[in-house]
Protein backbone atom coordinates (compact mmCIF):
# COMPACT_ATOMS: atom_id res chain seq x y z
CA UNK A 1 0.00 0.00 0.00
CA UNK A 2 1.51 3.33 0.92
CA UNK A 3 4.67 1.59 2.03
CA UNK A 4 5.12 -0.48 -1.06
CA UNK A 5 4.83 2.67 -3.02
CA UNK A 6 7.71 4.25 -1.21
CA UNK A 7 9.82 1.27 -1.21
CA UNK A 8 10.10 1.89 -5.64
CA UNK A 9 13.36 2.22 -6.46
CA UNK A 10 14.82 4.95 -7.82
CA UNK A 11 15.45 4.00 -11.11
CA UNK A 12 11.86 2.81 -11.44
CA UNK A 13 9.85 5.13 -14.08
CA UNK A 14 7.35 6.24 -11.82
CA UNK A 15 4.42 9.21 -12.00
CA UNK A 16 3.63 11.06 -8.86
CA UNK A 17 0.04 11.32 -7.49
CA UNK A 18 -0.39 13.75 -4.57
CA UNK A 19 -3.20 12.38 -2.23
CA UNK A 20 -5.94 13.93 0.35
CA UNK A 21 -6.79 11.11 2.12
CA UNK A 22 -9.38 11.10 5.45
CA UNK A 23 -7.91 11.17 9.24
CA UNK A 24 -7.85 7.58 9.37
CA UNK A 25 -6.22 7.47 5.99
CA UNK A 26 -8.47 4.66 4.74
CA UNK A 27 -10.44 7.17 2.39
CA UNK A 28 -9.19 9.35 -0.74
CA UNK A 29 -10.59 12.69 -0.64
CA UNK A 30 -8.89 14.02 -4.06
CA UNK A 31 -5.83 13.88 -5.66
CA UNK A 32 -3.87 16.35 -7.41
CA UNK A 33 -1.76 15.18 -10.95
CA UNK A 34 0.05 16.95 -13.68
CA UNK A 35 -0.39 16.06 -17.33
CA UNK A 36 1.66 12.74 -16.93
CA UNK A 37 -0.87 11.35 -14.69
CA UNK A 38 -3.71 12.21 -15.99
CA UNK A 39 -2.68 11.14 -20.14
CA UNK A 40 -2.56 7.80 -18.58
CA UNK A 41 -6.10 8.15 -17.07
CA UNK A 42 -7.36 9.28 -20.74
CA UNK A 43 -5.17 6.79 -22.34
CA UNK A 44 -7.71 3.81 -20.97
CA UNK A 45 -10.54 5.30 -23.03
CA UNK A 46 -8.71 4.56 -26.01
CA UNK A 47 -7.74 1.14 -25.33
CA UNK A 48 -10.03 -1.26 -27.15
CA UNK A 49 -12.07 -4.05 -24.85
CA UNK A 50 -9.42 -6.48 -26.34
CA UNK A 51 -6.71 -4.88 -24.85
CA UNK A 52 -8.67 -3.95 -21.37
CA UNK A 53 -9.60 -8.26 -21.31
CA UNK A 54 -5.73 -8.79 -21.87
CA UNK A 55 -4.57 -6.31 -19.52
CA UNK A 56 -7.04 -7.52 -16.75
CA UNK A 57 -5.45 -10.75 -16.65
CA UNK A 58 -2.24 -9.59 -16.20
CA UNK A 59 -0.31 -9.85 -12.59
CA UNK A 60 0.21 -6.82 -10.90
CA UNK A 61 0.18 -5.97 -7.22
CA UNK A 62 -3.91 -6.96 -6.80
CA UNK A 63 -3.87 -9.66 -9.09
CA UNK A 64 -5.80 -10.16 -11.75
CA UNK A 65 -9.49 -9.26 -12.09
CA UNK A 66 -12.72 -10.27 -13.95
CA UNK A 67 -14.48 -7.77 -15.88
CA UNK A 68 -18.35 -8.85 -16.35
CA UNK A 69 -17.80 -12.00 -19.30
CA UNK A 70 -14.86 -9.64 -20.91
CA UNK A 71 -12.21 -12.42 -20.07
CA UNK A 72 -14.48 -15.00 -21.27
CA UNK A 73 -15.27 -13.66 -24.75
CA UNK A 74 -11.54 -12.99 -25.43
CA UNK A 75 -10.62 -16.64 -23.88
CA UNK A 76 -12.77 -18.19 -26.29
CA UNK A 77 -11.07 -15.77 -29.44
CA UNK A 78 -7.84 -17.27 -28.01
CA UNK A 79 -9.03 -21.09 -27.98
CA UNK A 80 -10.67 -20.82 -31.45
CA UNK A 81 -9.26 -22.93 -34.01
CA UNK A 82 -6.91 -20.83 -36.76
CA UNK A 83 -9.65 -22.15 -39.05
CA UNK A 84 -12.50 -20.95 -38.08
CA UNK A 85 -11.58 -17.21 -38.52
CA UNK A 86 -11.94 -15.92 -42.22
CA UNK A 87 -8.61 -14.99 -42.70
CA UNK A 88 -5.03 -15.76 -41.22
CA UNK A 89 -4.63 -12.22 -39.17
CA UNK A 90 -7.92 -12.17 -38.03
CA UNK A 91 -7.24 -13.81 -34.80
CA UNK A 92 -4.18 -12.07 -33.53
CA UNK A 93 -5.99 -8.90 -34.74
CA UNK A 94 -8.24 -9.75 -32.16
CA UNK A 95 -6.17 -10.39 -29.07
CA UNK A 96 -4.22 -7.27 -29.76
CA UNK A 97 -6.06 -4.99 -31.25
CA UNK A 98 -4.80 -1.82 -32.77
CA UNK A 99 -5.84 1.33 -31.12
CA UNK A 100 -6.96 4.04 -33.41
CA UNK A 101 -5.56 6.44 -31.40
CA UNK A 102 -1.98 4.98 -30.84
CA UNK A 103 -0.33 7.79 -32.20
CA UNK A 104 -1.59 10.03 -29.42
CA UNK A 105 -0.77 7.71 -26.63
CA UNK A 106 2.96 6.19 -27.52
CA UNK A 107 4.32 9.49 -26.05
CA UNK A 108 2.92 8.33 -22.62
CA UNK A 109 5.41 8.43 -19.42
CA UNK A 110 3.95 5.00 -18.82
CA UNK A 111 1.98 3.03 -21.21
CA UNK A 112 0.72 -0.33 -19.91
CA UNK A 113 -0.25 -1.32 -23.85
CA UNK A 114 2.15 -3.90 -24.03
CA UNK A 115 0.56 -4.70 -27.99
CA UNK A 116 2.57 -4.46 -30.76
CA UNK A 117 2.98 -0.78 -32.47
CA UNK A 118 1.01 -1.63 -35.69
CA UNK A 119 3.61 -2.20 -38.63
CA UNK A 120 3.07 -0.98 -42.26
CA UNK A 121 5.35 -1.18 -45.31
CA UNK A 122 4.66 0.58 -49.13
CA UNK A 123 6.02 0.25 -52.55
CA UNK A 124 9.67 -0.11 -52.65
CA UNK A 125 9.80 2.79 -55.00
CA UNK A 126 7.92 5.70 -53.30
CA UNK A 127 7.28 7.69 -56.17
CA UNK A 128 6.30 5.14 -58.72
CA UNK A 129 2.11 5.10 -57.13
CA UNK A 130 1.93 9.03 -56.22
CA UNK A 131 -2.04 8.26 -57.88
CA UNK A 132 -3.01 5.24 -55.75
CA UNK A 133 -0.72 4.86 -52.64
CA UNK A 134 -1.04 1.37 -50.44
CA UNK A 135 0.30 0.57 -47.06
CA UNK A 136 0.51 -3.56 -46.28
CA UNK A 137 1.02 -5.38 -43.07
CA UNK A 138 4.02 -7.04 -42.12
CA UNK A 139 1.62 -10.51 -42.91
CA UNK A 140 0.95 -9.69 -46.48
CA UNK A 141 4.73 -8.15 -47.42
CA UNK A 142 5.38 -11.03 -49.13
CA UNK A 143 2.26 -12.11 -50.37
CA UNK A 144 1.43 -8.82 -51.87
CA UNK A 145 3.07 -6.73 -54.63
CA UNK A 146 2.02 -3.11 -55.40
CA UNK A 147 0.40 -1.95 -58.76
CA UNK A 148 3.66 -1.14 -60.16
CA UNK A 149 4.73 -4.77 -59.67
CA UNK A 150 7.35 -3.51 -57.23
CA UNK A 151 7.64 -5.34 -53.58
CA UNK A 152 6.19 -3.71 -50.60
CA UNK A 153 9.56 -2.55 -48.72
CA UNK A 154 9.70 0.41 -47.09
CA UNK A 155 8.84 0.60 -44.37
CA UNK A 156 6.55 3.17 -42.57
CA UNK A 157 6.86 5.16 -39.63
CA UNK A 158 4.04 6.64 -37.78
CA UNK A 159 5.20 9.65 -36.74
CA UNK A 160 5.09 10.51 -32.89
CA UNK A 161 4.59 14.09 -32.25
CA UNK A 162 1.48 14.26 -30.94
CA UNK A 163 2.26 14.59 -26.96
CA UNK A 164 -1.15 13.30 -25.55
CA UNK A 165 -3.78 14.49 -24.13
CA UNK A 166 -3.93 17.30 -21.38
CA UNK A 167 -1.52 20.40 -21.81
CA UNK A 168 1.39 20.10 -19.70
CA UNK A 169 1.31 23.34 -17.81
CA UNK A 170 -2.33 22.68 -16.41
CA UNK A 171 -2.62 20.64 -12.81
CA UNK A 172 -5.66 18.67 -11.89
CA UNK A 173 -7.91 17.61 -9.44
CA UNK A 174 -8.98 14.05 -9.52
CA UNK A 175 -11.88 12.52 -7.29
CA UNK A 176 -12.07 8.99 -5.86
CA UNK A 177 -14.22 8.33 -8.66
CA UNK A 178 -11.87 9.35 -11.53
CA UNK A 179 -13.96 13.10 -12.04
CA UNK A 180 -10.94 15.05 -13.30
CA UNK A 181 -11.27 18.86 -12.88
CA UNK A 182 -8.97 21.18 -13.89
CA UNK A 183 -7.28 23.28 -11.00
CA UNK A 184 -8.63 26.38 -11.38
CA UNK A 185 -10.56 29.03 -9.95
CA UNK A 186 -14.00 27.13 -9.85
CA UNK A 187 -12.34 24.64 -7.62
CA UNK A 188 -10.35 26.38 -4.88
CA UNK A 189 -8.82 23.43 -2.29
CA UNK A 190 -10.93 25.64 0.13
CA UNK A 191 -14.23 25.00 -1.75
CA UNK A 192 -13.58 21.25 -2.15
CA UNK A 193 -12.36 20.95 1.82
CA UNK A 194 -15.72 21.82 2.34
CA UNK A 195 -17.26 19.78 0.15
CA UNK A 196 -15.90 16.98 1.80
CA UNK A 197 -17.03 18.08 4.85
CA UNK A 198 -13.81 18.73 6.18
CA UNK A 199 -13.88 21.67 8.85
CA UNK A 200 -10.41 21.44 10.27
CA UNK A 201 -7.12 21.13 8.10
CA UNK A 202 -5.89 18.80 10.90
CA UNK A 203 -8.49 16.44 10.36
CA UNK A 204 -6.47 15.22 6.45
CA UNK A 205 -3.53 13.33 5.62
CA UNK A 206 -1.43 14.28 2.68
CA UNK A 207 0.70 11.92 0.50
CA UNK A 208 2.35 11.63 -2.45
CA UNK A 209 2.35 8.04 -4.28
CA UNK A 210 5.22 7.23 -6.82
CA UNK A 211 2.78 5.41 -9.57
CA UNK A 212 4.98 2.38 -11.35
CA UNK A 213 3.90 0.81 -14.58
CA UNK A 214 2.77 -2.47 -12.29
CA UNK A 215 0.56 0.07 -10.12
CA UNK A 216 -1.27 2.06 -13.28
CA UNK A 217 -2.66 -1.76 -14.42
CA UNK A 218 -3.42 -1.20 -10.74
CA UNK A 219 -5.30 1.65 -11.39
CA UNK A 220 -7.06 0.15 -14.68
CA UNK A 221 -8.23 -2.56 -12.98
CA UNK A 222 -10.09 -0.14 -10.20
CA UNK A 223 -11.20 1.89 -12.59
CA UNK A 224 -13.44 -0.84 -14.46
CA UNK A 225 -14.77 -2.42 -11.29
CA UNK A 226 -14.77 0.12 -8.35
CA UNK A 227 -16.62 3.65 -7.79
CA UNK A 228 -14.34 4.77 -4.87
CA UNK A 229 -11.56 3.74 -7.65
CA UNK A 230 -8.22 5.86 -6.28
CA UNK A 231 -9.17 4.47 -2.54
CA UNK A 232 -9.49 0.99 -3.54
CA UNK A 233 -5.87 1.50 -5.60
CA UNK A 234 -4.28 3.08 -2.86
CA UNK A 235 -5.37 0.97 -0.69
CA UNK A 236 -4.60 -2.40 -2.74
CA UNK A 237 -8.13 -3.75 -2.58
CA UNK A 238 -9.23 -5.72 -5.26
CA UNK A 239 -12.73 -5.00 -6.48
CA UNK A 240 -15.27 -6.87 -7.92
CA UNK A 241 -18.57 -6.54 -9.77
CA UNK A 242 -21.17 -5.18 -7.40
CA UNK A 243 -24.40 -7.34 -7.73
CA UNK A 244 -26.22 -4.62 -8.48
CA UNK A 245 -29.21 -5.18 -10.47
CA UNK A 246 -28.92 -5.56 -14.45
CA UNK A 247 -30.91 -2.99 -16.27
CA UNK A 248 -30.95 -3.81 -20.29
CA UNK A 249 -30.22 -1.34 -22.53
CA UNK A 250 -32.35 1.38 -23.72
CA UNK A 251 -30.50 3.50 -26.29
CA UNK A 252 -31.90 4.03 -29.92
CA UNK A 253 -29.86 3.89 -32.05
CA UNK A 254 -30.45 3.85 -35.79
CA UNK A 255 -30.30 1.25 -38.72
CA UNK A 256 -31.49 -2.23 -38.95
CA UNK A 257 -30.05 -5.72 -37.97
CA UNK A 258 -31.28 -9.32 -37.79
CA UNK A 259 -29.95 -12.09 -36.37
CA UNK A 260 -31.89 -15.40 -35.62
CA UNK A 261 -30.55 -17.36 -32.33
CA UNK A 262 -32.09 -20.29 -30.95
CA UNK A 263 -32.13 -20.13 -26.97
CA UNK A 264 -31.32 -23.19 -24.87
CA UNK A 265 -33.42 -22.12 -21.36
CA UNK A 266 -33.56 -23.90 -18.55
CA UNK A 267 -37.43 -24.15 -17.75
CA UNK A 268 -36.91 -24.05 -14.17
CA UNK A 269 -35.25 -21.10 -13.23
CA UNK A 270 -35.35 -19.04 -17.02
CA UNK A 271 -31.82 -18.86 -17.20
CA UNK A 272 -30.83 -19.33 -21.00
CA UNK A 273 -27.76 -22.29 -21.39
CA UNK A 274 -26.48 -21.25 -24.69
CA UNK A 275 -27.84 -19.59 -27.24
CA UNK A 276 -26.74 -20.98 -31.11
CA UNK A 277 -26.36 -19.03 -33.94
CA UNK A 278 -24.63 -18.46 -36.88
CA UNK A 279 -21.61 -16.51 -38.23
CA UNK A 280 -23.02 -13.39 -37.94
CA UNK A 281 -23.89 -13.77 -34.01
CA UNK A 282 -20.34 -14.56 -33.17
CA UNK A 283 -19.11 -11.80 -35.47
CA UNK A 284 -21.33 -9.52 -33.74
CA UNK A 285 -19.64 -10.71 -30.22
CA UNK A 286 -16.59 -10.58 -31.25
CA UNK A 287 -16.41 -7.50 -33.03
CA UNK A 288 -16.69 -5.98 -29.45
CA UNK A 289 -13.07 -6.80 -28.75
CA UNK A 290 -12.38 -3.93 -31.27
CA UNK A 291 -14.72 -1.18 -29.57
CA UNK A 292 -12.67 1.58 -27.26
CA UNK A 293 -13.53 1.94 -23.54
CA UNK A 294 -14.63 5.40 -24.49
CA UNK A 295 -16.56 4.49 -27.11
CA UNK A 296 -18.56 1.86 -24.79
CA UNK A 297 -19.14 5.54 -22.48
CA UNK A 298 -20.55 7.65 -25.44
CA UNK A 299 -22.51 4.66 -26.43
CA UNK A 300 -24.06 4.13 -23.25
CA UNK A 301 -23.85 7.27 -20.96
CA UNK A 302 -24.48 6.93 -17.67
CA UNK A 303 -26.80 4.32 -18.78
CA UNK A 304 -23.64 2.17 -18.34
CA UNK A 305 -22.35 1.52 -14.80
CA UNK A 306 -18.58 0.44 -15.69
CA UNK A 307 -16.66 1.12 -12.31
CA UNK A 308 -15.44 4.81 -12.49
CA UNK A 309 -15.30 5.38 -16.33
CA UNK A 310 -18.16 7.34 -16.66
CA UNK A 311 -17.19 9.77 -14.35
CA UNK A 312 -13.51 10.05 -15.96
CA UNK A 313 -15.51 10.45 -19.37
CA UNK A 314 -17.96 12.56 -18.70
CA UNK A 315 -15.40 15.12 -16.96
CA UNK A 316 -13.28 14.94 -19.84
CA UNK A 317 -16.08 15.96 -22.13
CA UNK A 318 -16.35 18.78 -19.52
CA UNK A 319 -13.41 20.22 -19.86
CA UNK A 320 -12.76 23.19 -22.11
CA UNK A 321 -10.81 22.01 -24.98
CA UNK A 322 -8.93 25.10 -25.60
CA UNK A 323 -8.05 26.07 -22.38
CA UNK A 324 -6.69 21.92 -20.85
CA UNK A 325 -6.60 19.68 -23.70
CA UNK A 326 -3.85 19.92 -26.42
CA UNK A 327 -6.06 20.66 -29.97
CA UNK A 328 -9.48 19.94 -30.17
CA UNK A 329 -8.66 16.90 -31.84
CA UNK A 330 -7.02 14.93 -28.90
CA UNK A 331 -10.21 15.15 -27.39
CA UNK A 332 -12.25 14.04 -30.00
CA UNK A 333 -10.20 11.24 -29.66
CA UNK A 334 -10.88 10.42 -26.40
CA UNK A 335 -14.95 11.48 -26.21
CA UNK A 336 -15.72 10.06 -29.41
CA UNK A 337 -13.77 7.25 -30.62
CA UNK A 338 -13.20 5.04 -33.04
CA UNK A 339 -12.57 1.18 -34.04
CA UNK A 340 -9.42 1.16 -35.45
CA UNK A 341 -10.30 1.01 -39.76
CA UNK A 342 -8.06 -2.55 -40.12
CA UNK A 343 -10.09 -4.01 -37.39
CA UNK A 344 -13.66 -3.13 -39.03
CA UNK A 345 -15.59 -5.42 -40.80
CA UNK A 346 -16.86 -3.58 -44.38
CA UNK A 347 -20.64 -4.96 -42.82
CA UNK A 348 -20.01 -4.02 -39.70
CA UNK A 349 -23.18 -5.72 -37.13
CA UNK A 350 -23.36 -2.81 -34.37
CA UNK A 351 -23.30 0.96 -36.47
CA UNK A 352 -21.34 2.54 -33.65
CA UNK A 353 -18.00 3.68 -33.17
CA UNK A 354 -16.90 3.68 -37.11
CA UNK A 355 -13.85 5.41 -38.38
CA UNK A 356 -15.78 6.86 -41.14
CA UNK A 357 -14.37 8.50 -44.14
CA UNK A 358 -10.91 8.52 -42.33
CA UNK A 359 -7.68 9.03 -43.93
CA UNK A 360 -3.84 8.09 -43.93
CA UNK A 361 -1.36 10.78 -44.86
CA UNK A 362 2.13 10.07 -45.62
CA UNK A 363 5.02 11.96 -46.62
CA UNK A 364 8.76 11.38 -46.45
CA UNK A 365 10.85 13.49 -44.03
CA UNK A 366 14.32 14.77 -44.24
CA UNK A 367 16.16 11.38 -43.72
CA UNK A 368 13.62 9.93 -45.99
CA UNK A 369 12.22 7.56 -43.78
CA UNK A 370 8.33 7.55 -45.16
CA UNK A 371 6.17 8.75 -42.22
CA UNK A 372 2.23 8.44 -41.54
CA UNK A 373 -0.22 10.30 -40.08
CA UNK A 374 -3.83 9.17 -39.50
CA UNK A 375 -7.28 11.27 -39.34
CA UNK A 376 -10.44 11.19 -38.20
CA UNK A 377 -12.94 12.57 -40.47
CA UNK A 378 -13.67 16.46 -39.93
CA UNK A 379 -9.64 16.60 -38.13
CA UNK A 380 -7.34 19.38 -39.72
CA UNK A 381 -4.74 17.81 -41.53
CA UNK A 382 -1.30 18.81 -40.75
CA UNK A 383 1.80 18.08 -42.45
CA UNK A 384 5.52 19.51 -42.53
CA UNK A 385 5.61 22.00 -44.82
CA UNK A 386 7.01 21.84 -48.42
CA UNK A 387 6.40 17.91 -48.58
CA UNK A 388 4.29 16.26 -50.38
CA UNK A 389 1.91 14.08 -48.44
CA UNK A 390 0.08 11.24 -50.58
CA UNK A 391 -3.37 9.59 -49.19
CA UNK A 392 -2.33 5.92 -48.47
CA UNK A 393 -5.02 3.04 -48.51
CA UNK A 394 -4.39 -0.26 -46.39
CA UNK A 395 -4.49 -3.57 -48.17
CA UNK A 396 -5.38 -5.23 -45.56
CA UNK A 397 -9.21 -4.74 -45.58
CA UNK A 398 -11.20 -7.28 -44.63
CA UNK A 399 -13.28 -6.94 -47.47
CA UNK A 400 -16.48 -8.98 -47.28
CA UNK A 401 -15.79 -10.98 -45.12
CA UNK A 402 -16.36 -11.49 -41.42
CA UNK A 403 -14.53 -12.07 -38.40
CA UNK A 404 -15.30 -15.99 -38.77
CA UNK A 405 -15.97 -18.20 -41.45
CA UNK A 406 -19.13 -19.64 -42.57
CA UNK A 407 -21.76 -20.93 -43.01
CA UNK A 408 -20.86 -22.47 -39.52
CA UNK A 409 -23.09 -22.72 -36.38
CA UNK A 410 -21.65 -21.67 -33.09
CA UNK A 411 -23.04 -21.63 -29.71
CA UNK A 412 -22.61 -19.01 -27.02
CA UNK A 413 -23.17 -19.76 -23.13
CA UNK A 414 -24.36 -17.90 -20.67
CA UNK A 415 -21.06 -16.40 -19.33
CA UNK A 416 -19.69 -15.86 -22.76
CA UNK A 417 -17.74 -19.09 -24.02
CA UNK A 418 -18.20 -18.50 -27.99
CA UNK A 419 -17.35 -22.06 -29.86
CA UNK A 420 -18.11 -24.08 -32.98
CA UNK A 421 -21.25 -26.07 -32.72
CA UNK A 422 -21.70 -29.82 -33.74
CA UNK A 423 -24.66 -32.79 -32.75
CA UNK A 424 -21.58 -33.81 -30.50
CA UNK A 425 -20.12 -30.89 -28.82
CA UNK A 426 -23.85 -29.68 -28.39
CA UNK A 427 -24.26 -33.08 -26.21
CA UNK A 428 -20.86 -32.52 -24.51
CA UNK A 429 -22.22 -29.10 -23.37
CA UNK A 430 -25.53 -30.31 -22.13
CA UNK A 431 -23.47 -33.26 -20.04
CA UNK A 432 -21.22 -30.18 -18.90
CA UNK A 433 -24.58 -28.14 -17.85
CA UNK A 434 -25.66 -30.80 -16.19
CA UNK A 435 -29.30 -30.09 -16.63
CA UNK A 436 -32.20 -32.93 -17.23
CA UNK A 437 -33.01 -32.60 -20.66
CA UNK A 438 -37.03 -32.26 -19.83
CA UNK A 439 -35.67 -29.39 -17.96
CA UNK A 440 -34.65 -27.59 -21.12
CA UNK A 441 -37.18 -25.47 -23.89
CA UNK A 442 -36.13 -23.91 -27.14
CA UNK A 443 -37.17 -21.06 -28.14
CA UNK A 444 -36.10 -18.97 -31.29
CA UNK A 445 -35.77 -15.39 -31.28
CA UNK A 446 -34.86 -12.54 -34.00
CA UNK A 447 -32.60 -10.11 -31.93
CA UNK A 448 -32.16 -6.52 -33.43
CA UNK A 449 -29.95 -3.78 -32.46
CA UNK A 450 -31.65 -2.96 -29.06
CA UNK A 451 -30.67 -6.43 -28.15
CA UNK A 452 -27.44 -6.28 -29.65
CA UNK A 453 -26.76 -3.41 -27.45
CA UNK A 454 -27.97 -4.92 -24.62
CA UNK A 455 -25.87 -8.11 -24.65
CA UNK A 456 -22.79 -5.69 -25.28
CA UNK A 457 -23.80 -3.84 -21.72
CA UNK A 458 -24.21 -7.28 -20.17
CA UNK A 459 -21.22 -8.65 -21.63
CA UNK A 460 -18.74 -5.81 -19.27
CA UNK A 461 -21.22 -5.33 -16.05
CA UNK A 462 -23.08 -9.29 -15.84
CA UNK A 463 -22.12 -12.81 -15.26
CA UNK A 464 -25.57 -13.75 -17.34
CA UNK A 465 -25.10 -12.40 -20.69
CA UNK A 466 -28.01 -13.90 -22.09
CA UNK A 467 -30.20 -14.34 -19.55
CA UNK A 468 -29.52 -10.31 -18.56
CA UNK A 469 -29.24 -9.01 -22.20
CA UNK A 470 -32.16 -10.89 -23.95
CA UNK A 471 -34.31 -10.44 -20.42
CA UNK A 472 -37.46 -9.39 -21.89
CA UNK A 473 -37.51 -11.74 -24.51
CA UNK A 474 -37.77 -14.54 -21.84
CA UNK A 475 -40.81 -13.58 -20.19
CA UNK A 476 -43.10 -15.60 -21.76
CA UNK A 477 -40.88 -19.02 -21.25
CA UNK A 478 -41.51 -18.20 -17.28
CA UNK A 479 -44.89 -18.07 -17.41
CA UNK A 480 -45.14 -20.89 -19.90
CA UNK A 481 -43.26 -23.31 -17.48
ZN1 LIG B 1 4.62 0.84 -56.70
Amino acid sequence: MAAAATNTTKTEEHVSLKLLLNEKGNKVLFAEAGKDFVDILCSFLTMPLGTIARLVEKESSIGPVTVGCLNSLYKSVADMDQGCFSTDIIKQMLLQPINSAEDYCNTLKLNIDDGHPTKYFVCSDYTCCKNYPEMTIPTYKDKHTCRCGNPFTLPVFFKHFRQGFVNSGATFVITDNLTVMPNCIDYTSFSLLQKFGIKSPNSVKEMVLNVTKEKVLDLLKCSLLSKSTLTDFLLGKKPSLGSSSFFSSNIEIGGAIQIVLKLVIRKSDGKVLYAQGEQDFTNLLLSFLTFPLGGIAHVFGENCPLGSIDGLYKSIADLNENKYLISKQAKNRLVDPCIAPQTKLSKQILPILDPGAHKYYGYRDSNYNVRALFYKPGEIVTYPEGLQNMNFSIRTSLGDVGYVKGPAMYFATDDLVIAPLSPISALSLLNRLNTPLNDLKEKVVTIGIKECLSILKATLTSESVLTNGLAHLLTEVKEEK
